[in-house]
């Protein structure tokens, strides 16, 4: 589903309640890094005609046009989530977007909850680092355990590799959420050995404050995707909730 406006909803969700998304990617087009075969906003080169990216500035704008709108009609807002057609730490002014954000959300929402959804290829940058500190709830993608795992299911970029990914999350020094896609297709599969134990081991590495696991529910870009039941989902994650980790399992 692709996000027309920089700022969109608020939106209820269970979750979330009253939640307003930010779009820090093209308005018509998808710029990741990644090519998830399960991307709701589908594959990269059908999201390729719009690349004008929004500035910090027309954050700014928009974002307060939307905050003082809303707060002149007494609606309510419990959460801003970064959360576009893409990688919002692509978009060269996400760290002063970030600032803007809670700035505003200081002035207008005091007790709003700022998150980013990142699949944390740039986390190694310093700035990108620093910005992700400083929102509420940094939830930072691993799906795969290895390279070989991710390049099936993450199809990445030329030159990522899950090491470095996991070498610049230490940084956090467990203070974020560690979010992880399980399903099954041609090649991979959450549940299989090599798969889960090696995520595992990644999450003892890391130590998330908080781990999400989810599956897919809406319609995905490659067909032949099989999803996990929540039972199902809670029985492959024990052994690391009886090692006392947080993990909140979404089917
Ligand atoms: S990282 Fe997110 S936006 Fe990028 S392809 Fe994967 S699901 Fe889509």
């Amino acid at each position: 589903m692709m996000r027309e406006e920089i700022v969109f909803g608020p939106i209820h969700s269970r979750r979330l309640g009253s939640s307003l998304g930010i779009n820090v990617l093209p308005e018509r087009g998808k710029l990741c890094n990644f090519d998830c075969i399960y991307c709701e906003c589908g594959w990269n080169r059908d999201g390729r005609s719009d690349k004008h990216l929004p500035s910090a500035a027309d954050l700014r704008s928009a974002l307060e046009a939307k905050l003082s709108g809303c707060r002149a009609a007494g609606v309510g807002i419990d959460s801003i989530t970064f959360s576009g057609d893409g990688e919002p730490t692509l978009n060269p002014d996400f760290p002063e977007m970030v600032d803007i954000t809670l700035e505003l959300r200081d002035r207008y929402y005091p007790n709003a909850v700022v998150s980013v959804l990142s699949n944390a290829t740039k986390v190694y940058k310093d700035a990108v680092f620093g910005a992700l500190r400083k929102v509420d709830n940094p939830i930072l993608k691993i799906d795969a355990p290895t390279t070989d795992l991710a390049r099936i299911i993450n199809r990445p970029a030329p030159g990522y590799r899950v090491e470095d990914v996991v070498e610049a999350l230490k940084r956090f020094d467990g203070d974020f959420v560690l979010q992880t896609m399980f399903l099954r297709c041609e090649g991979f599969d959450s549940s299989s050995p090599d798969v889960l134990q090696g995520w595992m081991d990644i999450v003892r590495i890391l130590r998330p404050r908080e781990v999400m696991v989810y599956t897919i529910d809406r319609e995905t870009p490659q067909k032949d995707l099989v999803r996990f039941t929540p039972e199902e989902m809670r029985s492959l994650v024990r052994p690391l909730v009886e090692e006392g980790f947080a993990i909140q399992v979404r089917g």
